[in-house]
């Protein structure tokens, strides 16, 4: 299989860049390296419609049914070519020729997918295959809203055991927030749920995404609930690796486009440090 993929840069997270249905190459400035995405939601559907989010035609949904056979050959190719084949030397700048992990994030919500908890063991077994980095991690890019399902919580068992960690979203922790951010009815309490459950399951990492509305920050309501929140989490034992806190790295793709722009790096270290402050890691991104 000879992915087509030009050279790849930072700025390239097209989830067709190698020509597969669900493989695509991604050089990570998160990761710092190459990351093996793998997008269960080609239709570009999800459960959520978050106001900055860069799927391109998103549209309300599920993801569909995975064709499981395909799903698997892709990444047995794709990890073949990436180890075996040219593609590295062809296609990934000099600095950048690492596997640092596989990462479930694609064009809608992974976890929509039915055969989830199969997905995983396909990428278990499939790892095992090769001799890939000890550390590989196996990275799951969630809204987390339906870690409720059993199938769900049975593929995040599995993925602690596959050197696995969830990033799952907390953009705000208002009702009014949660609403206007992210586009859902789902309840504050359904996701404290949630992310207890998963935080039970599998190594969790907050991912908070904060930008300017209308020029705006985040008001003190919002952030000092957001501390509190996460305060609360920590001392009633809820265990947190950290918070992922980062800012728009590329336009949104959404009606609310415009008045959306870039939170300022120094208030995003601001409250970074209030953050850390609860003695919880923060990894921030400009
Ligand atoms: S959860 Fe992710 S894929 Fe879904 S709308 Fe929000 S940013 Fe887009």
């Amino acid at each position: 299989m000879p992915p087509t993929a030009g050279r790849l840069s930072q700025d390239n997270h097209s989830r067709d860049s190698a020509g597969l249905t669900y493989v695509y190459p991604v050089i990570s400035r998160r990761a710092g390296g190459i990351s093996i995405g793998i997008n269960l939601n080609p239709n570009n559907a999800c459960n959520w419609r978050c106001i900055y989010c860069q799927v391109p035609d998103l549209k309300r949904g599920v993801a569909p049914a995975i064709d499981l056979i395909k799903l698997e050959q892709e990444l047995r190719a794709f990890l073949y070519e990436l180890l075996f084949g040219n593609f590295m030397l062809e296609s990934v700048p000099l600095e950048a020729r690492v596997i640092k992990d596989i990462a479930l994030s694609g064009n809608g919500e992974p976890t929509s997918a039915r055969e989830f908890e199969q997905i995983i063991e396909i990428i278990g077994r499939t790892k095992a295959d090769f001799p890939l980095p000890e550390k590989l991690k196996l990275v799951l890019i969630t809204n987390g809203s339906l870690i409720n399902r059993v199938a769900v919580q049975k593929g995040l068992r599995r993925m602690a055991e596959l050197n696995g960690e969830v990033w799952f979203k907390l953009d705000s922790v208002t009702q009014a927030g949660h609403l206007h951010i992210n586009n859902t009815q789902a309840s504050l309490q359904r996701m404290r749920d949630n992310l207890r459950t998963a935080a039970s399951l599998c190594p969790i990492w907050l991912q908070t995404c904060v930008f300017k509305l209308n020029g705006a920050h985040p008001n003190k309501a919002e952030t000092d609930a957001y501390i509190c929140f996460v305060r609360t989490l920590l001392l009633e034992g809820t265990r947190i690796q950290g918070v992922l806190l980062y800012t728009l790295a590329r336009p949104a793709l959404q009606p609310e486009a415009t008045i959306l722009s870039k939170a300022d790096p120094d208030w995003i270290e601001a409250f970074a440090d209030k953050i850390r402050a609860l003695g919880i890691q923060v990894k921030t991104t400009a």
